[in-house]
């Protein structure tokens, strides 16, 4: 079957569990995130060139691939580093402003937190936010409820956004979490 022809039906695959370590260079005072994929996240500091990395924070997270069943395209999502829910961290955060318009319309909100320094380009992510988004409505059993899949630079500052990272495969299919302060 030609690809630009197959409607696709995405299926979850090469699921890894693991942490979104957040780290900062005291030297420089550079953030940057990654997904690690172990048990514990890695807590040590140092040095890489100029920088000297230290541990700021991590959650705990789950990376994934989708893969056509019918066709067999697969998208690598492996610059999302995880899916997480904005609850009203501050009111400039452009994913909490995004959350509340979606609210009104039933609409639930997850942000891809990606890479950081972002080393993607904006117009893929787009693309692939869309068949994201796509499969999780697929899959979505609350009648009247959406699922729109923003990308993560909306967030203002993961450090201090308030919100839930999704950690396991379940937690996709089931209504986010409230969090409360
Ligand atoms: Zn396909
Ligand atoms: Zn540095
Ligand atoms: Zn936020």
């Amino acid at each position: 079957m030609a690809k630009d022809r197959c409607e696709h039906s995405w299926s979850m695959t090469d699921v890894r569990y693991g942490f979104i370590v957040i780290e900062k260079c005291y030297h420089c005072k550079q953030e940057r995130s990654y997904f690690a994929a172990e048990h514990t996240p890695p807590k040590e500091e140092y040095r890489e060139g100029e920088h000297f990395w230290d541990y700021m924070g991590s959650a705990q997270s789950v990376q994934f691939s989708l893969t056509c069943d019918q066709c067999g395209e697969v998208v690598p999502f492996s610059e999302v580093l995880g899916l997480m829910t904005c609850s009203g961290c501050t009111p400039d955060c452009d994913a909490h402003v995004l959350s509340r318009i979606c609210e009104e319309q039933r609409i639930w909100v997850y942000v891809a937190l990606c890479y950081q320094p972002d080393i993607i380009s904006k117009n893929d992510m787009g693309e692939k936010l869309a068949v994201l988004s796509r499969y999780f409505n697929d899959r979505l059993r609350t009648p009247g409820k959406k699922i729109l899949v923003a990308p993560g630079w909306l967030v203002k500052d993961i450090d201090i956004c308030r919100g839930a990272v999704l950690k396991d495969v379940g937690m996709f299919q089931v209504e986010p979490e409230e969090v409360t302060s």
